[in-house]
């Protein structure tokens, strides 16, 4: 069961102000599931079988495989879907512990995992843009662009329990990145702490731009919807020649698309008693480019893990 909490932010004050928002965490569950069975069905046999093999030794395994079939292709195939997710799911998993807050609890350290950490600010890489002349900020490490090209780096090289405990990261990350409010935070004079990747445009009572985008390919986590989904993203977007497999570019083209696609409305960020009102047209470009972004990511999620375990 995934449970909803936020992007936390290492400032405490931030956090505070999180807690009123609803949540908002990176493509939801149905968008990190699709990428995860785009990329599944483009494991090169050996690869797949060591990915299958890798997620066996992972501490929640068990957790993985509650809905799963029981056909042994089918049951590999949705223990890796589910994994994808895992990042998310522990966030409100109270085994795990925030360690980005200043109030925090930590939680002791069970078999198998490295350290009960959230890591919730492993999720983003908040390239400034500062589009009025206000005082960009700055993203100290970890974040995604020193912990994802981190794990891709060792996954070949680390035991068994190190690897299986990176590749959902690696699933989640690679995923995160393609959705551009990922990749970006947006300072204002206005907003001088930055939007926190959108979170802080609020649209409606229980929306803001963050969740706008990460909703974007539904909400909808059956196989069923994933599988459907899936293939009219490769449909519509059919594998390139080349697949980039740097995270530093995947996070410099979703920062393009942040200023493109993203804060197309101006300098507005909406408050709860005036919320933001979006230019007609919005979200269904929104739902566009999430669908392209999605299909890429699937495609680099699996050139990624042919590539580093073959
Ligand atoms: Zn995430």
């Amino acid at each position: 069961m995934l449970s909803s909490t936020f992007r936390m932010r290492s400032l405490g004050f931030f956090t505070a102000w999180l807690a009123i928002l609803p949540s908002a965490f990176g493509w939801n569950a149905t968008g990190h599931r699709i990428i995860a069975a785009i990329a599944y069905e483009r494991l090169n046999p050996k690869t797949r079988a060591r990915v299958d093999e890798l997620i066996k030794h992972h501490p929640d395994y068990v957790a993985f495989l509650r809905d799963a079939p029981t056909d042994p292709a089918a049951r590999a195939r949705a223990a890796f879907i589910v994994a994808a997710v895992w990042p998310d799911a522990i966030k409100g998993d109270p085994r795990f512990w925030d360690d980005t807050r200043i109030d925090r609890h930590p939680t002791p350290l069970l078999p198998g995992f490295p350290d009960m950490k959230r890591h919730t600010n492993w999720h983003y890489y908040d390239t400034p843009y500062a589009p009025d002349g206000a005082e960009p900020g700055h993203q100290d490490p970890p974040h995604a662009l020193s912990e994802l090209p981190r794990m891709i780096r060792e996954i070949n090289r680390v035991s068994d329990d190190t690897a299986s405990y990176d590749l959902p990261w690696i699933e989640h990350i690679e995923g995160d990145l393609h959705q551009p409010l990922h990749c970006v935070s947006r300072f204002l004079k206005s907003q001088p702490k930055g939007d926190a990747g959108g979170n802080f445009v609020i649209l409606g009572e229980r929306s803001n731009l963050h969740s706008l985008w990460d909703d974007a390919a539904g909400r909808d986590v059956s196989d069923s919807y994933v599988t459907k989904y899936a293939a009219e993203a490769v449909a519509a977007h059919p594998r390139p020649k080349k697949i980039e497999k740097d995270p530093k570019k995947w996070i410099k083209e979703g920062f393009e698309l942040a200023k493109s696609d993203v804060y197309t409305f101006g300098n507005e960020t909406g408050s709860r008693d005036y919320p933001l009102r979006l230019p007609s047209g919005y979200e269904e470009n929104a739902r566009r480019v999430a669908q392209a972004q999605i299909a890429m990511a699937g495609y680099r999620l699996a050139a990624v893990l042919n590539y580093k375990l073959k």
